[in-house]
């Protein structure tokens, strides 16, 4: 199987080249915020737990977050591959999807990493807010406290994943189809 974490900061693509990744390799897509938005959308106690946080930009906790995730990947049958978009975002997510992988004989083949400064990130998110609908992506404030979470709590997962050898990094600045490229021929070596 072709597990893949797609990591990146806020706004660095990851949605956009997880569509492209989906399309090529038949994989399953597993976004953590996409999962929260469903379940605030449909109104549930996870929801409304993890609201309060994401409105914000702050981390909803680990343990929810693993626990949504085990859950998801029991419905999970025959698939080629996952892609995971938005986690792991701490160490101690990290270890417990590799946990979680092993034990099913499905280790992560690597990460992944988009690269984009920050001030071309607050650009993308504010231009994504016009129509996203997304609280998070409204405000100046909400994004620049998930730039400095993903900074603080999120980067060192990166670290966890280079000294297994599965980091690498790909320029996430330029056209969509070229960074795909990129990331096609990081993923032909993995
Ligand atoms: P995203 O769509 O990945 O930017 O996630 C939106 C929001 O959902 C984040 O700002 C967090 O509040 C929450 N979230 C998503 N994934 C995670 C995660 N792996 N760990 C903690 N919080 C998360």
């Amino acid at each position: 199987m072709l597990n893949i974490v797609l990591f990146g900061p806020p706004g660095a693509g990851k949605g956009t080249q997880s569509e492209k990744l989906i399309e090529k390799y038949g994989l399953l897509h597993i976004s953590t915020g996409d999962l929260f938005r469903k379940h605030l959308g449909e109104g549930t106690e996870l929801g409304k737990l993890a609201k309060s946080y994401m409105d914000n930009g702050n981390l909803v906790p680990d343990q929810v977050v693993i626990d949504m995730v085990d859950d998801r990947l029991k419905e999970v049958g025959e698939v080629k591959g996952i892609i995971f978009d938005g986690f792991p975002r701490t160490v101690a997510q990290a270890e417990a999807l590799d946990t979680l992988m092993n034990g099913k004989n499905t280790p992560i083949s690597g990460m992944i990493a988009l690269e984009v400064e920050d001030e071309e990130l607050r650009t993308r998110i504010l231009e994504r807010g016009k129509s996203s609908g997304r609280a998070d992506d409204q405000s100046i404030e909400k994004i620049n406290n998930r730039i400095n979470v993903y900074k603080e709590e999120t980067l060192p997962v990166a670290d966890f994943y280079e000294k297994q050898g599965k980091f690498v990094s790909i320029n996430g600045v330029g056209t969509i189809d070229g960074i795909f490229g990129d990331i096609c021929a990081a993923i032909e070596q993995l």
